[in-house]
């Protein structure tokens, strides 16, 4: 693969702290999904010792589990996700490619169909991603953590609270539930909550009579259906993959088809504010023909389904500003989702923890004087320029007329401006690849703002 561009300024860290970079003791992770495995390579480093506390029985071999439901669809790694991955565990993509996961030439392994373009212009923009299960990814991801030496992974346990000093100052440990249904308390310099929904962090706060972040909510009443096919013999060879979009704003339905290891397609379809597509396979596949093309009906309605539909309520996108709060509990830091949780559909949150992780790890590794109280109140500010870009997507929700939030002023513009620079991506390759980099989050949104892509956007929304 050829190497992407640096990520958002954050990934590349290795190279500038090399030397012993021990700062504390311990470190406690609260849960082991993408972004506490993340976060726990970027740990590894800085402490003696690392725990990871999950409440689920942690499968030994890649497969559903309770604790995280959207596993059971479509999961993109994007490019900015797999390389910052590969910078907290080296050699992560051969591991991907050891697990089954299917090479996608980026630009020209997945037929894109917009309206107005089906298919977008396929072309190879000269990466390789890959597409495989998220109990794969997942898996991939723990085997690494498990051969960190000085790293325990304990499942079955949940965190009931996070522990702090009798004033709220500073985070002491963490009181879990183990396997076994009894209260143990282990000690820690610093706890990731990387929980999803963040509520041993809220919980801390709230007992401590301290203000809860504000929130940022755009309301999208997302309805997603997945089903798993066998590839059948006679599969079309022009493409490994489809992405579906509908037609704003008055169809929302859409579908994302890819290939999973083990010779299977996963597919997920939906809609939103009520268009969901049904629990059984029959429906799921009517519900598929009245997508707005039939490339993915055609290519399944006669495939083998092998494990029924599973489907997932995603009500909205939320945006935590803990950025805001005056002050944070030294020692607690939360990551991933539960600081910020993406509309699904466009396939960053995987990658986002994975870049939020080496932010973690490059702010742990370059601070000066008291690292620990340091690390919140920075890696808030600097996780901005993490979110912003995936964040910023999310404003072209409000092109359907349902969504709940506060939509921005000039969002007329912004719409406009997005098509138009669709259509010039269209017809040039080096546009194409530009919006490729930015929707991969290898570049920031503001790219666009360059003065010469202006014009040329501009000359476009003329034209039409
Ligand atoms: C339907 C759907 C589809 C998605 N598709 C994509 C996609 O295509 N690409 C992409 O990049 N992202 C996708 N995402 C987002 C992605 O799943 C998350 O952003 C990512 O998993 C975030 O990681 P996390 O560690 O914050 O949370 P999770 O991965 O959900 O992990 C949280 C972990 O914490 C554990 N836990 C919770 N509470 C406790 C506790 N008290 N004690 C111990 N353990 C606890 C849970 O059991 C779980 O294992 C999708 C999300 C949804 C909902």
């Amino acid at each position: 693969m050829l190497a992407p561009a640096p990520l958002l300024g954050v990934a590349g860290s290795r190279e500038v702290a090399v030397a012993s970079t021990l700062i504390g003791k311990q470190a406690v992770v609260i849960g082991a999904g993408m972004g506490g495995l993340a976060a726990a390579g970027a740990l590894a480093d800085c402490f003696e010792q690392v725990f990871v506390l999950e409440r689920d029985t942690l499968p030994s071999e890649p497969a559903y589990r309770v604790g995280t439901p959207q596993a059971r669809h479509v999961h993109a790694l994007l490019l900015s996700g797999q390389c910052a991955l590969g910078e907290l565990f080296p050699g992560f993509e051969q591991d991907l490619a050891r697990a089954g996961a299917v090479p996608l030439r980026v630009g020209l392994d997945v037929r894109m169909e917009r309206p107005g373009y089906d298919p977008f212009p396929q072309r190879d923009l000269g990466w390789c991603s890959y597409a495989l299960s998220r109990p794969t990814i997942e898996r991939t991801v723990r085997s690494r953590v498990e051969g960190q030496p000085n790293t325990t992974l304990r499942q079955c346990c949940r965190v009931q609270e996070v522990l702090a000093t009798p004033n709220g100052e500073a985070v002491t440990g963490v009181r879990y539930e183990n396997a076994n249904g009894a209260s143990e308390i282990i000690a820690a310099d610093l706890v990731v909550d990387a929980s999803g929904r963040g509520a041993p962090t809220l919980g801390l706060l709230k007992s401590m009579g301290r203000p809860l972040p504000e929130e940022t909510t755009i309301g999208i009443d997302l309805g997603y259906g997945t089903c798993v096919f066998a590839v059948p013999d006679d599969a079309p060879t022009d493409w490994k993959g489809v992405m579906t979009f509908g037609q704003a704003p008055q169809n929302s339905r859409g579908g994302l088809m890819l290939p999973l290891e083990g010779n299977r397609w996963m597919t997920t379809i939906g809609g939103r504010h009520g268009d969901v597509p049904p629990g059984d396979v029959e429906g799921y596949l009517s519900y598929a023909k009245a997508l707005r093309t039939p490339t993915i009906y055609n290519a399944i309605k006669h495939a083998n389904c092998v494990d029924g539909v599973a489907r997932y309520g995603f009500p909205e996108s939320v945006r935590r500003h803990f950025e805001r709060l005056d002050d944070f509990p030294r020692g607690l830091l939360p990551i991933a989702d539960a600081i910020c949780r993406f509309n699904p559909v466009y396939g960053q949150g995987m990658s986002v923890a994975a870049l939020e992780a080496c932010l973690l790890r490059k702010l742990l590794e370059t601070a000066r004087g008291d690292p620990i109280a340091a690390l919140a109140p920075s890696f808030f500010a600097e996780v901005q320029a993490v979110i912003d870009t995936p964040w910023s997507v999310a404003v072209f929700d409000f092109a359907f007329p349902d969504t709940r939030g506060q939509r921005p002023a000039d969002f007329e513009t912004t719409l406009k401006f997005g098509i138009a620079l669709t259509r010039l991506a269209a017809e040039d390759s080096a546009v194409h690849k530009l919006t490729a980099e930015v929707q991969n989050l290898l570049k920031p949104r503001n790219v666009y703002l360059d003065p010469a892509l202006v014009k040329r956007v501009f000359a476009k929304m003329a034209e039409a």
